[in-house]
């Protein structure tokens, strides 16, 4: 087969009709690769740039073309990427039978539910386990985490490493945690993640949460196209980061009850079409009795919907007693 070019090969300047000067107005406004530029709308990006909007229209229009370059893969390539999948242990059985056997790399997966149904510490148990040897499901590999709440508790991580029967000071050395202090800022070190993986190899990325800062920073309904834009684009490259390093890519994500901004359902996680769309996973996590959760697969492309029974305790995540 030729060698196509991959989209991230060419620079914004390759597009016909962007010279240096609008180069620039593009980069400003933080759209400096085509990707970004061929999921934008012509309004957003003449808002932004100051570009007239149907001259924003052949931009994206143009971009679109690029972006569809090497864009098909035959079944047999795809096929052999697959093969490389490995999948990352929850530490409950039952988690991991409901999601086909673990967390697959190559592929984002969304675990979403309301305050304290106990997403940050599945993303915690993940990350001791990632360390972990693969005979014990694990992947033997150092954690990217990426905290916008902070509210990664390295104690947390010493708990469940000690019920694991694995050296807490080993693992907490192998997980590197950046605070994002807000979204631009989740933005670029979620771009930075992959020169990380130059000086370790790190095969689980973290968001948690994937969501809070963009849904602080772009209230209302006005700021919603600027938004699910730069979720997109965030999306991309967690999701490329995952395919380039054979990794699980794990991101947290709340439910909603503001119809004025999210469309009503207080179930429904946020982030509408755009973050649905890109999660190959979601799990829905909720509170049951005594620091039980249950949790709920919505969305895969091939395992049935299903739920699972789990249990929280100091020991980190567990299936329940006796069952
Ligand atoms: P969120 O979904 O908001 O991220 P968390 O993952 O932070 O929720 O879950 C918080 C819950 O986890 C607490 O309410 C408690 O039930 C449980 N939990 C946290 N730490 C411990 C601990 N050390 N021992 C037992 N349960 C804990
Ligand atoms: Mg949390």
């Amino acid at each position: 087969m030729a060698e196509k070019k991959a989209v991230d090969e060419y620079t914004i300047e390759d597009l016909p009709g962007v010279g240096d000067a609008t180069a620039e107005k593009l980069r400003e406004a933080g759209y400096d690769n085509i990707m970004a530029l061929a999921v934008a709308s012509p309004k957003d990006l003449s808002d932004v740039t100051g570009i007239g909007e149907g001259a924003a229209a052949k931009i994206i229009a143009s971009a679109r073309k690029y972006a569809d370059v090497g864009n098909f893969e035959t079944g047999e390539e795809i096929l052999q990427r697959r093969k490389e999948v490995k999948k990352l242990s929850t530490g409950s059985k039952a988690l991991d039978d409901l999601l086909g056997g673990g967390l697959e790399t190559q592929a984002l997966t969304e675990f979403y539910g309301e305050f304290g149904s106990g997403k940050t510490q599945i993303m915690h148990q993940l990350a001791v386990f990632a360390t972990m040897p693969v005979d014990k499901g694990g992947f033997d590999s150092d954690v990217l985490i990426l905290d916008t709440e902070n509210t990664f508790r390295p104690e947390r991580i010493v708990q469940m490493a000690n019920y694991r029967g694995v050296d807490p000071d080993e693992t907490l050395r192998r997980i590197h945690v950046a605070r994002a202090y807000n979204s631009h800022h989740q933005i670029l070190l979620a771009e930075k993640a992959s020169d990380q993986t130059k000086e370790f190899n790190a095969r689980l990325l973290i968001v948690d949460s994937l969501t809070s800062h963009f849904r602080s920073e772009y209230m209302g309904r006005g700021s919603l196209a600027e938004r699910q834009q730069l979720l997109n684009r965030h999306m991309h490259d967690l999701l490329k980061f995952g395919t380039l390093n054979n990794a699980v890519v794990a991101v947290t994500n709340q439910v909603s009850a503001r119809p004025d901004v999210f469309f009503g359902d207080p179930t429904s996680p946020i982030g509408g079409n755009i973050v649905g769309h890109t999660a190959t996973f979601r799990i829905y996590l909720r509170k049951s009795k005594a620091g039980k959760r249950i949790a709920r697969l919505m969305d895969s492309p091939h395992l049935p919907e299903g739920e699972a029974v789990i249990q929280i305790s100091e020991d980190g995540v567990a299936d329940i007693q006796g069952s």
